[in-house]
């Protein structure tokens, strides 16, 4: 489902679309102003779906939306982990939890056993 709000603004624009160089592109054919309710209607239906089509080229192409208001992973409600990596060959070594400023902690004895377990020779088993 292409990302609703990035498509609401997009329909919201359609009539004018304002282009980085400082002149706005018109389509008139998506003006609400001075419509009947009913063609007000049909507008904002066509307009939704153009936006979330226009959302949906650039998704299936990998692009995503970010905003700065977006919710951050640590904002999420839930346990939170990472992942331990090997810097050298990614391969992942274990999983770590977090808190909410995305620290871990681990006991002494922990830490003993966890290097115990992880293999040291690089690249990693991949199994
Ligand atoms: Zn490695």
């Amino acid at each position: 489902m292409p990302r609703p709000d990035v498509a609401k603004l997009y329909a919201d624009h359609l009539e004018r679309l304002p282009h980085p160089d400082g002149f706005d592109i018109r389509f008139l054919e998506y003006s609400r102003f001075g419509k009947p309710d009913d063609v007000r209607q049909r507008v904002n239906t066509r307009a939704t779906h153009i936006g979330e089509a226009l959302v949906n080229v650039a998704e299936t192409a990998g692009y995503s939306f970010h905003h700065p208001n977006d919710p951050k992973p640590a904002d999420t409600p839930g346990p939170k982990s990472t992942m331990l990596r090997c810097l050298s060959c990614g391969h992942e070594l274990t999983p770590l939890p977090v808190n909410d400023q995305l620290e871990s902690g681990i006991t002494q004895h922990a830490l003993a056993t966890l290097l115990r377990t992880i293999n040291p020779e690089c690249p990693h088993d991949q199994t």
